[in-house]
């Protein structure tokens, strides 16, 4: 029986996992992907938004070669931690079933194997379920719901869907690497200037309209996208025409969603967040209505690096002194 079991190595759960050393528990980190798989999956050679500060294990560790860190200075940074610390993560395993209860302990499942835990945190992220625009012709091969590279798709016909940072820096890399590139974004997320309310940054906006206005890219308003087909995508613009427009190429960037189902199926109730569905919790503790199952990182209130990072420093020590106060 281990004290803890965290599900997820993002930066939640390599927080949580030197925390439990720190506070002496005998416990596991599950990955289904590799160390920080979330931030392998941005764009080769990507710039973070975050200053080091934010996104770094420990103050002055992360030394990048610019102001901002890039995806892979950002990698390198994790998997350091993690090999310094010698942390005990288990990667490309998935789990699968969570169940049990704080009185006799948890029974995670895995598509590799079993284990016990007193106490289970779900650092998961919210990267599970890429959103979709559930129309004909979104299964086609050439239709991706993430975008890492633009150099397979030079001299290419590529469509961006999406209205966010994703789907403007993927249209810009696109540009800018010589594919055909369209944007099809709608006029609300195109004319938001407020960083409040999710607006493209202007580091992105800036080259993105420089490409626009060299004639490389190209934006279209549009109200929905009709269908995908082998070699054409149709969409319907805001003024109601249908426009058909040659293509190779798809991006739907358009969100993701936190897989619940785990959380779900233990008892754990959620809400409606500002952005997506979120678990309920304690926003002391993070510990979930069920007892003993807690969650932090992505898919709570606490979005960011910095509050994925933080707020399994905070929990952590009270588990151990629960846990301890039991033993
Ligand atoms: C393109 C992009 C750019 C971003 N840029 C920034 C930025 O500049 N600054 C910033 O602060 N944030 C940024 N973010 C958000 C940032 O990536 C998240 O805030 C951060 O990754 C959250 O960390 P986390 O540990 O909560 O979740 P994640 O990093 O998503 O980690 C969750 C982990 O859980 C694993 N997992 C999920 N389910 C299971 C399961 N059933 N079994 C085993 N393992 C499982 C996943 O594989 C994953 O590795 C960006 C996000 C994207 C997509």
């Amino acid at each position: 029986m281990l004290d803890l079991i965290i599900i997820g190595a993002g930066p939640a759960g390599l927080s949580a996992a030197e925390a439990a050393v720190e506070a002496g528990l005998d416990y596991l980190v599950i990955e289904k992907g590799t160390i920080a798989n979330t931030i392998r999956q941005y764009p080769v050679g990507r710039a973070m938004f975050s200053t080091p500060n934010e996104v770094e294990m420990h103050e002055g560790t992360l030394k990048p070669v610019r102001e901002k860190p890039t995806r892979e200075e950002m990698l390198s940074h994790y998997i350091h931690f993690v090999l310094d610390l010698d942390l005990r993560i288990n990667t490309a395993e998935k789990v699968i079933s969570v169940n049990g209860n704080i009185h006799e302990g948890f029974a995670i499942k895995t598509d590799a194997s079993e284990y016990k835990a007193r106490r289970v945190l779900f650092a998961i992220g919210a990267m599970e379920k890429p959103r979709h625009l559930n129309i004909p012709g979104e299964d086609l091969p050439k239709v991706h719901h993430l975008f890492v590279e633009p150099y397979a798709f030079v001299r290419k016909d590529a469509l961006v869907v999406g209205g966010g940072n994703s789907a403007a820096e993927a249209a810009l890399f696109l540009s800018e690497e010589g594919a055909r590139t369209t944007l099809a974004i709608w006029r609300e997320d195109w004319e938001n200037r407020d960083p409040k309310a999710g607006a493209m940054k202007h580091w992105v906006r800036t080259p993105l309209e420089a490409e626009v206005e060299a004639g490389r890219l190209k934006v279209v308003l549009y109200k929905h996208v009709d269908e995908m087909r082998e070699t054409e995508v149709t969409l319907t613009t805001e003024t109601g025409e249908s426009l058909t427009i040659p293509n190779d190429v798809v991006f739907v960037l358009v969100g993701s969603d936190a897989d619940l189902t785990l959380l779900k199926q233990l008892g754990v109730q959620t809400e409606a967040g500002k952005l997506a569905e979120v678990p309920v919790y304690d926003p002391e503790t993070f510990e979930t209505n069920v007892r003993g199952i807690y969650v932090a990182g992505h898919f709570t209130h606490a979005r960011h690096i910095k509050a994925a990072i933080d707020v399994p420093r905070r929990i952590v020590p009270l588990i151990a002194r629960e846990l301890k106060s039991k033993s």
